[in-house]
């Protein structure tokens, strides 16, 4: 019987699709899991009308997909940018699903966004936004349904919107509905700088099994914000060199090293949290994308998708890549760089940090109950490293990459619950 295997238009969910059929195919999933975990459950398109402060009516369409909620609720962010699509989000979905398999959370996969700038917008268009959204998504959101979370463009606030909205549709507080809130309102300390803290302790670890010494260690960080800086904070508290960070602004590359203090104090200061105008002595500005090919050993793309393909892969110079954003790397670029002996650390892996934390805070809404920040910090380094350990040495054993591995260890567990519930629904 011949089988087919989809295949999509959209180049993220095509590469999620290739990257479930690789190490599925290898591990030898039998074939009526691939069709089932080859599609999501559930993808829902919202019209968002929102009143500008002008006076005039926009509509925005946002979406919420959920790609399996077979080991829990549907887990995975939401996220305000102008590329947000339908199966951009399903391939989001699909790798918050290996994501929260790989991290042993409770949790199945799911992921959101309105198509937006939220630059462009005020805090009154952002928040009227924000509620309408919640509101359209309302029927299948919820603790024990859809945990939504940040994304790219969302943080603290957005939460705050999002969960007094549903608490006042629903007429009561369901503080579980949402994660990554501020500690003020449900939130958990220490979640904020999860994410961070998480790719940061991957690519320290990655350095322990290979025997190198972080203050050997030259680093360029592309991206700024939430997963960028906190990354870039832990590392340079291990004693390595940041020596190239940027964001939408440029590049900024000093090979003696960047103060990243400095840069913390910069973001703080400007409007909308960038690195515009940065400088120190030493200190370079470079083009948008230089941050990926300077000199330095270790490199983290902590911004978009796709930012390293077939055009710039060959260019690298880093030895190792840890993932912080979500599929830095299209598959073309994944083979040049493997050719090249370059180690990754894969996303679902690297950035886990965020949905572990999401999860103590979700267990805390549950309890009612607040954990002291050294708890959860504790807790969260403890877990990403018994996790980078498992796929090291998973990956070690099978004498395949990091990748391949963590996409095998993930689907095995997905899989596994799969056939103890059958295919009723
Ligand atoms: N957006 C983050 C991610 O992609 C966090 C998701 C969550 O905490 O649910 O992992």
């Amino acid at each position: 019987m011949s089988v087919t295997r989809r295949t999509a238009a959209n180049e993220l969910l095509d590469s999620a699709l290739k990257n479930f059929y690789g190490a599925a195919e290898e591990m030898g999933l039998p074939e009526k899991l691939m069709t089932l975990l080859s599609h999501s459950e559930r993808r829902l398109e919202v019209s968002v009308p929102v009143e500008m402060d002008d006076g005039s009516v926009q509509v925005f369409k946002g979406f919420r997909i959920q790609h399996s909620t077979a080991l829990g609720p549907a887990k995975g962010g939401i996220r305000f940018h102008p590329d947000v699509d339908a199966d951009g989000c399903e391939a989001l979905s699909m790798l918050m699903t290996w994501k929260c398999s790989l991290a042993g959370v409770p949790y199945g996969g799911g992921k959101g966004g309105i198509s937006c700038d939220p630059l462009t917008l005020s805090k009154k268009e952002k928040e009227r936004l924000a509620r309408t959204y919640a509101a359209r998504i309302a029927p299948i959101v919820g603790t024990w349904q859809d945990v939504p979370a940040p994304d790219v463009g969302t943080g603290e606030q957005e939460m705050v919107w999002f969960t007094d909205t549903l608490a006042k549709l629903r007429g009561q507080i369901e503080p579980g509905i949402f994660t990554g809130k501020p500690p003020l309102y449900w939130g958990s300390q220490g979640r904020t700088e999860a994410t961070g803290r998480g790719v940061a302790t991957c690519g320290l670890e990655l350095l322990k099994a290979l025997g190198v010494k972080p203050e050997d260690v030259r680093v360029a960080i592309q991206g700024f914000g939430n997963v960028g800086s906190y990354t870039a904070k832990t590392l340079v508290e291990a004693g390595a060199k940041i020596v190239a960070i940027s964001d939408v602004t440029g590049t900024y590359y000093s090979p003696k090293g960047i103060d990243i203090d400095k840069a913390f104090a910069q973001i703080q200061s400007h409007p909308k949290r960038m690195l515009e105008c940065f400088a120190e002595d030493g200190c370079e500005k470079l083009g948008l994308e230089d941050v990926l090919l300077v000199d330095c050993d270790m490199l983290f793309p902590c911004a978009l998708e796709g930012v390293l393909n077939n055009e710039n892969a060959n260019k690298v110079k880093a030895k190792y890549i840890v993932e912080g954003a979500n599929g830095p790397i299209t598959p073309d670029a994944d083979k040049i760089l493997a050719d090249k002996g370059v180690i990754i650390v894969p996303d679902f892996l690297a950035n886990s940090g965020g949905v572990i934390g999401s999860y103590f805070e979700w267990v805390q809404n549950l309890q009612g109950f607040f954990w002291a920040e050294e708890e959860h910090n504790s807790r969260l380094m403890h877990v990403m490293k018994g996790n980078f350990k498992r796929v090291w040495d998973y990956a070690q054993t099978k004498n395949v990459d990091m990748r391949r591995a963590a996409f095998m260890a993930a689907i095995q567990r997905v899989a596994d619950v799969e056939d103890l519930r059958g295919i009723f629904l």
